[in-house]
């Protein structure tokens, strides 16, 4: 093993295959490739921090005063008594409490350590003598998305954080750039972390053409490019629990978006692969309450962009009364509303979206189009295995008709798509979901109008919310 040692050679030293195999990661002690001998003296000399992996919750008064002990998960952030277990422990041979909320990443017990690196980053990839661009995007940023970008930029380096509260379609990747150029040039190692598995895979490639000369790695369930030491990690806020410490710079695109605002674990484990002090750039079209009072009351600094890139307004939604179309779809028919809607559409040739509450739905309602004749017709939820082929295959024009359960609501760009949601009232399609599927409609320059239908059985406060929000941010943009 290789020791580094230090110009003072009375101070101690440390080994470049422990700092490269731990450095921003966390793993349980027993699941190192190194001999305890080794991980001790690196404790000893202050380069790799260990601490318990379950841990008892500091008491309040009533759970002294009853006796209860509350315990939390220090790698997933669980809190949640009910997903805590106990078990007899096979090596310490005592009682020992376990977390069954990470349980699908191995077992951790009150007695398991964790292990992480606390001693010096590795060198740093970029050097900011050597090279003058690492971004080679060529494009052209509207008068809005320039003003983003450098207000975004100023803030983060100055170790600010900030929120680009933006349309749909207002172009928020590009407006990054800057400032993850700026970032990597101080030599930072940068995340990018969305809630979905989809958007990972629409920004791997973009970010790859975009930065062709640093490594870019993509993390996902499944994922082949999952280098967790790139220079630049776009990942799902799932694949981040393995780290720690490591990010200088934080974006998090999206983040309103299941599971984000959902699950506090997700936060939890952004905020772990943060360095401490790391600023976090938002981006979202539509900021959870948290963040927009933030803004509203000054205490989180953020720009608003209420235009499209492309300057044409917000296609706003048309609410159309179906009755009970579900009874319809149980006995193999398509509502008359709906068959002259995807006529019209087929005539003219367009590709279109259809979301729809659930995934029996998706399925029943795609059986019912290919047996009508909407040739073309395919249906994906998140469990399909097929699903990022069928995407690919709707990107590409193959398929006309896709029929679809939320999953898509983001992060999916095809130019010329029209929209319809089928069931809009149901719960599952709240405010923020239908801004979010509204906004596929009208992103491309060349085809910038575009139907977006709420089919309903009975307007919701959430459908009339989506409207209204659309409505204002186009007053806003001056339409
Ligand atoms: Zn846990
Ligand atoms: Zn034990």
């Amino acid at each position: 093993m290789m020791l580094l040692s230090s110009k003072n050679d009375s101070s101690p030293k440390f080994s470049l295959d422990v700092q490269h195999f731990l450095y921003g990661r966390e793993y349980r002690a027993e699941e190192l490739p190194f001999s305890e001998k080794v991980i001790k003296t690196h404790i000893k000399n202050g380069y790799v921090a260990i601490r318990p992996a379950v841990e008892l919750l500091k008491e309040n008064l009533l759970d002294l005063l009853t006796g209860r002990k509350k315990w939390q998960c220090r790698r997933c952030g669980n809190r949640d008594q009910e997903a805590f277990a106990v078990c007899t422990c096979a090596r310490c041979r005592k009682k020992c409490v376990y977390c069954r909320h990470c349980l699908n990443m191995g077992i951790v017990r009150s007695c398991t350590k964790l292990v992480t690196w606390s001693g010096p980053a590795p060198k740093a990839w970029a050097s900011v003598n050597s090279v003058a661009r690492l971004c080679s995007w060529n494009g052209i940023l509207s008068e809005e998305q320039t003003a983003a970008a450098n207000a975004l930029d100023q803030a983060l380096a100055a170790g600010y954080s900030f929120l680009i509260w933006a349309v749909t379609g207002s172009g928020k990747t590009e407006i990054i750039y800057k400032a993850i150029e700026r970032s990597l040039m101080q030599g930072h190692h940068i995340l990018l972390a969305t809630p979905r598995t989809d958007v990972v895979r629409e920004l791997l490639p973009r970010i790859r053409s975009a930065f062709p000369s640093i490594t870019v790695s993509g993390l996902y369930a499944g994922s082949d490019d999952n280098d967790p030491q790139a220079q630049l990690v776009i990942s799902t806020a799932h694949q981040l629990i393995r780290f720690s410490d490591c990010f200088d710079c934080v974006f998090i695109d999206e983040v309103d978006a299941f599971p984000f605002h959902y699950d506090p674990m997700l936060e939890f484990a952004v905020r772990k692969a943060a360095k401490p002090g790391a600023p976090f750039g938002y981006l979202t079209a539509t900021p959870p309450p948290g963040l927009r009072n933030a803004y509203l009351m000054g205490s989180l600094r953020g720009i608003k962009i209420a235009r499209r890139y492309h300057g044409h307004p917000l296609p706003v939604p048309l609410f159309r009364w179906i009755g009970n179309w579900t009874r319809f779809i149980q006995h193999g028919q398509l509502p008359k509303t709906i068959h002259e809607w995807l006529m019209e559409k087929k005539k003219q040739g367009c590709q279109q979206f259809l979301f729809v509450p659930t995934v029996t739905l998706a399925r029943e309602l795609t059986e019912i189009l290919q047996k009508e004749g909407f040739e073309r017709t395919a249906g994906v939820h998140a469990e399909d295995p097929d699903r990022h082929t069928k995407v690919a295959a709707f990107r590409e024009g193959k398929i006309r008709t896709l029929v679809t359960t939320t999953i898509l609501e983001r992060g999916v760009t095809v130019p010329g798509v029209e929209v319809a949601v089928l069931g809009a009232d149901d719960p599952v399609f709240d405010a923020c979901a239908l801004v979010q599927i509204a906004g596929r409609v009208g992103r491309s320059p060349d085809y910038p109008e575009g139907d977006i239908l709420f089919f309903h059985n009975g307007k919701t406060f959430a459908m009339v919310q989506a409207r209204h929000q659309i409505e204002q941010m186009n007053k806003e943009g001056g339409f």
